[in-house]
């Protein structure tokens, strides 16, 4: 059992003064507001909010972030991101899969996120052969999980075709290609590497890439084993117009469109991206209770598109943030980018939350809340029986000198960022002190020996 002492918390949606917090194992167990700090309780001084569940990440990305800002000779698209993409996973090992993702785990922590949402496709050697153990990625996924406490959803990623109609991959796709057959077994490993990490919390979901690498009979058997399991099911989704083009040639219906009525999404579903919607489509999705995951920086790296995240809003759709590519890893700013977008299109101030309400509370409730559904945590709220996910502002910051509160969220997101981060638990796991992971030293050296490394092969 712990115990921590909070100067001011965000307990059970409302700011409270004095909170003891009590933890027993990885959950909140007792919640008392006005209450003096007992001597066997740890003080901590600033404004400890809930954590942010990151519900969409490639870990492995972040190893070439920034290596792909150098315009070529035609127009530079989201395509040419990705041909660059499968030219550095081709030289990736499952130690380097490992160092990568432990060290981008390490700042997600650092970053305000305290669990996330690893949509994981990388599950074969560079041949496309799989490994001894067709589950060895995912081993080093739950690995990097336990060696920086990070919460872990595990969401294996079914690809099985080049295009959308069934067409064959690309030699650039081989290493993440299964047919259904192999996939069950690589699922029923990847269960195991979870249960077996060390991290009580750890779980798994399933992912689908995309309507693309997806054929409707293969959606629709992983969707009845996901409902059955009540795993968290994630697709990306109408990233990228040709992507939407290609669904209409395919099917005479958009992406969202298509899921919505032939796959019939719900509250366990997560449509990554959702960028290109209809005003049909947004309510139409707002309406299943998915959730749109939406990756703002990335988004704005690969020249996505802007979501409509007002009118989805409006129609009472659920948004959650990842970090995707992890070119920039930073909660405050995934949730700023998506504020500005929306001013920019719009050329109007506050877009998403209501009149007379702080923007930055109205975007930090919509991450905290909708992130928690999407990967199937008990998080976003601090309330009894949840998650002990904990993010203590740094009050002695002056950028929050005088900032109480909902003032305090707004200047993190907006003024601030990671540098406002100074303490965090997840799962009870205290593993980022005075705004630095606990392990970040031990993994930077092999994080960075993987990127000098793989910076020589491209
Ligand atoms: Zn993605």
């Amino acid at each position: 059992m712990q115990k921590l002492h909070f100067k001011r918390a965000l307990i059970d949606d409302a700011w409270r003064s004095d909170v003891l917090v009590e933890v027993d194992g990885t959950r909140l167990t007792r919640l008392t507001p006005d209450a003096k700090c007992p001597t066997d309780a740890d003080a901590i001084a600033g404004l400890a909010v809930p954590g942010i569940a990151n519900l969409h990440s490639h870990a492995f990305q972040r190893a070439m972030a920034g290596l792909t800002e150098i315009r070529g000779a035609g127009e530079d698209s989201f395509w040419s991101w990705r041909d660059v993409m499968y030219k550095f996973l081709a030289a990736l090992s499952p130690n380097d899969i490992e160092s990568i993702s432990a060290f981008a785990y390490a700042e997600l922590l650092e970053a305000g996120f305290t669990s996330v949402g690893e949509f994981h496709y990388v599950h074969h050697d560079p041949t496309g052969a799989p490994y001894a153990d067709s589950a060895e990625m995912a081993g080093r996924i739950t690995a990097a999980a336990r060696h920086t406490g990070l919460g872990l959803s595990l969401l294996p990623c079914f690809y099985a075709h080049g295009g959308c109609g069934g067409r064959p991959p690309a030699p650039g796709q081989r290493r993440f290609i299964s047919s259904l057959d192999s996939f069950a077994r690589l699922l029923e490993r990847s269960e195991q590497h979870a249960a077996q990490c060390g991290l009580a919390d750890a779980r798994i979901g399933l992912a689908l890439h995309s309507l693309r690498a997806v054929a409707p009979d293969e959606l629709a058997a992983l969707a009845d084993q996901a409902a059955q399991c009540h795993w968290p099911i994630h697709i990306h989704a109408a990233e990228q117009q040709k992507e939407v083009d290609e669904c209409v040639a395919w099917s005479g219906k958009r992406p969202v469109e298509w899921l919505i009525d032939e796959a019939h999404i719900d509250a366990r579903w997560c449509l990554v991206h959702a960028t290109h919607m209809s005003d049909a489509e947004a309510t139409g999705l707002a309406r299943s209770g998915a959730v749109a995951g939406l990756c703002p920086i990335t988004e704005s790296n690969l020249g996505d598109g802007i979501f409509p995240a007002v009118s989805f809003g409006a129609a009472g759709g659920r948004i959650g943030v990842g970090s995707d590519s992890n070119v920039r890893i930073s909660a405050a700013e995934e949730l700023r980018t998506l504020e500005y977008s929306q001013r920019l299109r719009d050329q109007r101030r506050n877009r998403i939350g209501s009149a007379g309400r702080s923007t930055g509370r109205a975007l930090f409730d919509a991450a905290a809340r909708s992130g928690a559904q999407a990967i199937g945590r008990d998080c976003g709220s601090l309330k009894v029986g949840m998650q002990a996910d904990i993010v203590v502002l740094d009050s002695d910051h002056p950028s929050l000198a005088g900032r109480a509160d909902d003032a305090a969220l707004d200047t993190w997101i907006f003024v601030g960022g990671n540098e406002l981060v100074r303490e965090v638990w997840s799962g009870g796991r205290h593993v980022v002190t005075d705004g630095r992971h606990i392990a970040r030293d031990r993994l930077a050296t092999p994080f960075a020996a993987v990127m000098r490394k793989l910076a020589a092969a491209l």
